[in-house]
């Protein structure tokens, strides 16, 4: 392509709310093959609402949320803030003083652990108990796996390192994720789910979804390493993310996307940014760029 087709292809990109990092990122992603696509904030719509609750002690609805919710309004992560939400509407407060936090920590891809109380709360998935030697009762073992058939990821909270309720969360998927992917399939273009949620709720998203290639249970560099994989085999990657975590990932990949309504951090380590969110543009931009690179050869 001449530089003029280029300029014209990025001009194009940029009315159409696509931002093209230059000439190289518009040059690379007429190749790829393979799309890694993050779940959640990427395929599903990152909003998260509980939906679900089991308690397993004679704790109250309640008292639960309240100290579930005193460890979690510290978190910035898009389930703590669907937590904290749903304690506020059983309050019936929008702005409630929740009880004091001490010594809060923040697991990545594994949960938060604070004091409130004098008690120790820890709310997260199962790595963070078994990094904690908390022993699940087998009624969080159904719920759990209850959860994850449906496609809602299941959050275990113990207090003092006994579990004491497990609640149910679901994100749903963006309205155009199915379309998108049997587009792209119909492009010859292979799709692959990364996440750091937990295999059960992973494989029951992407089966909803029709992808057939999921990474679970995978921390931010991981993310990186499956693109490198993919590399490896082959594959001219573009990763499509929205979070923190998906950054090394899109630094990694051949051309890294990120969703406008993203982090910045996401946004600043890719080479595309979709200013719209909308999925859909994905296939906009690889199409653009195949209309200016494979044409005029
Ligand atoms: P994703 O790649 O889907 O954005 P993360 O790596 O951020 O996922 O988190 C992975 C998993 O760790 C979550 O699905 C959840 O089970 C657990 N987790 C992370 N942060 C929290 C939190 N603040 N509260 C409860 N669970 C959490
Ligand atoms: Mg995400």
């Amino acid at each position: 392509a001449t530089p003029t087709a280029v300029m014209v292809g990025t001009g194009v990109g940029a009315s159409q709310g696509i931002l093209i990092k230059g000439g190289q990122a518009l040059e690379n992603t007429h190749k790829v093959n393979c799309v890694v696509f993050d779940k959640t904030g990427t395929l599903t719509i990152g909003k998260p609402v509980v939906v679900n609750t089991k308690l397993l002690t004679n704790m109250v609805l309640r008292e639960f949320y309240e100290l579930v919710a005193a460890a979690e309004v510290n978190s910035e992560h898009p389930l703590a803030k669907a937590i904290v939400e749903y304690a506020k509407k059983l309050r019936d407060d929008e702005n409630p003083i929740w009880p004091e936090a001490r010594d809060f920590v923040s697991i990545a891809g594994h949960g938060v652990k604070a004091m409130v109380r004098n008690k120790e709360i820890l709310v997260g998935n199962k790595s963070l108990m078994e990094d904690h030697n908390v022993a699940l009762p087998i009624d969080a073992e159904e719920m759990l796996a209850e959860a994850e058939a449906m496609a809602q990821t299941g959050i275990i909270v113990s207090i003092n390192r006994e579990v004491v309720g497990v609640l149910a969360v679901s994100d749903p998927l963006k309205p155009a994720a199915q379309e998108v992917i049997s587009i792209l399939k119909s492009m010859k273009i292979r799709s692959i789910m990364v996440t750091g949620d937990n295999w059960g709720t992973a494989n029951s998203i992407a089966r909803e979804v029709g992808i057939e290639t999921v990474i679970a249970e995978a921390k931010p560099d991981q993310k990186a390493e499956k693109v490198k994989d993919l590399q490896a085999s082959g594959c001219r990657v573009a990763m499509v993310g929205d979070g923190i975590n998906d950054s090394p990932a899109l630094v990694a990949a051949d051309v890294g996307m990120a969703i406008g309504a993203g982090t910045d951090i996401a946004i600043e380590a890719a080479d595309i940014v979709l200013m719209k969110s909308n999925l859909e543009d994905v296939i906009t931009a690889i199409d653009l760029s195949r209309k200016t690179f494979s044409r005029i050869r």
